[in-house]
């Protein structure tokens, strides 16, 4: 049983205490259709919709809002610009804390969306075209996503952090004849090539759709090749002609996202129009609970779907003031993000468990030195969050004062399924919490068998609901494979959860992931975070093996605070230190230090790499392009065979 933190009290106006989460709750599923067809009212409607979900698990088809008309560019920037045109829309701060940053009103947002979309228009995007945007964490990454919308094309954003292979699979795969790219991305103080990667990805040599056209905005000033007649820069076709925005379909294509890629090759998710903005502007109103005027930052990257739903779409849906952030967390100095928070006096901060640790290896006096009195209200989104770094993040950065929210949710989910709501619930440290509104799960057994109560299984969702993935672009078999097939009629996470007697969801971690140690199923979390609360680890991952007489046995990865190393006595340590946390059945039948751990681009550790090296089976580590640190595998390849 986890132990409950109360909720502190929030000092701003809430918009959903508890008493309002149950009844709107109930509404929420008993009443779906009127539920969501008021939220819908968010949003200005070209065409009001009359129609609610309309959709099926079996066969998979599934729409929301259909007979609507709207545009989520208008949403995000002209309604705001009409009715509060000096409102602060973005805070950019660059890479570097010394260079100037810039800031746009609602009404200079809606010009520069308004210059891209003439951009995108002069280079040939039309309406239902495939546009890869391949930006830094930049301001005009958000403009061409915006400015898409605008025309109606579709989005695809890839993160700048890929390499050309990897972004030739993308641009390959949804077809896509336009780019949007910088000539560099800056990353704590480190040059990105990214217009010379467009080329070689390009030049790839199973790559064979032509582009038709490239824009390229000047970011660095870099030196970079131009291909007449195909590459544009953007400073050269920007233009402030007239340029309205297209009405769309509530069903029609938004963006085409690719999932990160922790279980296997990416799915080139696709997400509409109504359903999503709905989503997206109901979830950032209750969740992040922003009141007018606060400063809401988002750390994630737009290439990540964190980055689509909370930094492109929600808050500027909500009309919000927000940072954009286009450094990391440890440049200069690992005090960056409270330096920020600082300068900008954020209220509302998000960011992921990956960056949480990271920061809490390095010691509280990095965030103690600056103010952070603005912070009203912390979240966190990508992984489990262990105890100890949810702790951390509560008593040392929110000094308890804030509320934290652990918010679960998937690409494919659209925004957020599962969290606490600040204003109504309280606490429990490493638990996401309980579904938002609409959202139907379900605990399910291996064969399929519904768990009630307090128990633990696969995580299943049983309706649907506005912000659901609609496909997999140009191959609806594989989502209808992916994510139907393997308990018909249902939506199945991949996750495995525990839900407590107080209906508390806890992701124990992928499907994949659950081990089973001579018969007791045991969440890979767990054991996880019991290696995290001993002082010394900074980070672990664990994965079960094949074991002779246990069945599965536990195979740990750590990563040591800076400056410690793994000794034969740390090692019993670390073994007993298990056992006492957990209990003997979870004692760890191996412990490897290592350096590092192998993640996605977007900070998720690879586990199904791990597991690979654990057994011994280094042929098939499968799909490994998105890998932060390639050469990592390497290493642990190296240090598994030392044993
Ligand atoms: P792929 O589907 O290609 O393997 P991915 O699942 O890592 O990639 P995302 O959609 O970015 O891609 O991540 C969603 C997953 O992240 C969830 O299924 C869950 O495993 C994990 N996750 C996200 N937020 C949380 C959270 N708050 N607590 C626990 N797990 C989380
Ligand atoms: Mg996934």
């Amino acid at each position: 049983m986890l132990d409950t933190v109360k909720r502190p009290q929030s000092s701003a106006a809430t918009h959903c205490t508890s008493s309002d989460y149950e009844t709107m709750y109930r509404r929420s599923v008993e009443d779906s259709d009127a539920f969501w067809l008021e939220q819908a009212e968010r949003l200005d409607w070209v065409k009001a919709p009359t129609k609610g979900g309309e959709w099926s698990f079996d066969p998979v088809d599934i729409a929301w809002f259909a007979d609507g008309k709207l545009n989520l560019c208008h949403n995000a920037v002209d309604r705001h610009a009409a009715s509060r045109p000096d409102a602060t829309a973005l805070i950019f701060e660059r890479d570097d804390p010394q260079s100037a940053g810039r800031t746009l009103t609602y009404s200079e947002l809606q010009s520069e969306v308004v210059a891209m979309a003439n951009a995108l228009k002069a280079i040939g995007v039309k309406k239902g075209d495939r546009v890869t945007i391949y930006m830094p964490m930049i301001i005009e990454g958000v403009l061409a996503m915006l400015a898409c919308a605008r025309l109606g094309a579709i989005h695809s954003v890839v993160f700048g952090g890929f390499s050309p292979e990897a972004l030739a699979g993308r641009i390959e795969g949804c077809g896509s004849r336009f780019v949007v790219t910088a000539d560099e991305g800056l990353r704590g103080s480190k040059r990105v090539p990214l217009k010379t990667n467009v080329d070689a990805a390009l030049a790839e040599p199973d790559h064979d759709t032509p582009l038709d056209g490239m824009l390229v905005v000047k970011h660095t000033g870099a030196d970079v090749p131009m291909t007449e007649g195909r590459d544009h820069w953007y400073h050269d076709v920007r233009s402030n002609a007239d340029c309205p925005c297209e009405p769309m379909d509530a069903e029609d294509p938004l963006f085409i996202l690719y999932t990160s890629g922790s279980t296997g090759k990416p799915k080139g998710v696709v997400h509409t129009t109504g359903g999503y903005g709905v989503w997206t502007a109901t979830t950032f109103n209750y969740i992040f609970d922003y009141q007018p005027g606060e400063v809401f930052w988002c750390s994630a990257d737009i290439g990540w779907v964190t980055g689509h739903s909370y930094i492109a779409y929600g808050p500027l849906l909500n009309g919000a003031t927000q940072v954009i952030f286009e450094g990391v967390p440890n440049y200069p100095d690992h005090g960056r993000f409270w330096q920020v928070v600082e300068k900008h006096k954020v209220n509302i901060l998000y960011t992921a468990p990956t960056a949480i640790r990271a920061l809490m290896r390095e010691g509280d006096d990095f965030v103690t030195k600056h103010d952070r009195s603005s912070l009203r209200l912390l979240g966190t989104v990508g992984e489990p969050i262990n105890p100890e770094a949810w702790r951390w993040y509560f008593e040392v950065v929110g000094e308890e004062r804030c509320p934290i929210i652990d918010t679960w949710w998937q690409t494919e989910t659209g925004g957020c399924m599962l969290t606490t709501l600040p204003g109504a619930h309280d606490m429990k440290p490493g638990s996401a919490g309980l579904p938002f509104f609409g959202v139907r799960l379900q605990l399910v057994d291996n064969d399929g068998a519904v768990l009630e109560g307090a128990n633990e299984g696969n995580l299943c969702i049983t309706h649907s609901w506005p912000g659901q993935a609609r496909t997999v672009y140009g191959d609806h078999e594989r989502f209808v494979q992916t994510y139907f097939s393997t308990y018909a009629g249902k939506y199945f996470t991949g996750d495995g959860c525990k839900r407590d007697e107080d209906g508390y969801y806890r992701i124990t971690g992928r499907v994949d992931d659950v081990i089973n140690v001579s018969g007791h199923r045991m969440g890979t979390a767990e054991v996880e975070s019991a290696l995290v609360s001993h002082p010394l680890v900074a980070e672990s991952a664990v994965v079960g093996y094949p074991h002779d007489i246990k069945g599965q046995g536990i195979y740990c990865y750590v990563t040591l605070n800076a400056g410690e190393d793994g000794s034969d006595a740390l090692y019993t340590e670390l073994r007993n230190h298990v056992r006492t946390e957990i209990g003997p059945i979870a004692s760890p039948d191996h412990i490897q230090f290592t350096d590092g751990l192998p993640k996605t681009r977007s900070g998720k550790i690879m586990r199904r790499i791990l597991r690979k090296i654990a057994e011994n089976d280094y042929g098939s580590l499968g799909d490994t392009s998105t890998l932060a640190d390639p050469s990592l595998v390497e290493r642990l390849i190296e240090g598994r065979q030392n044993r």
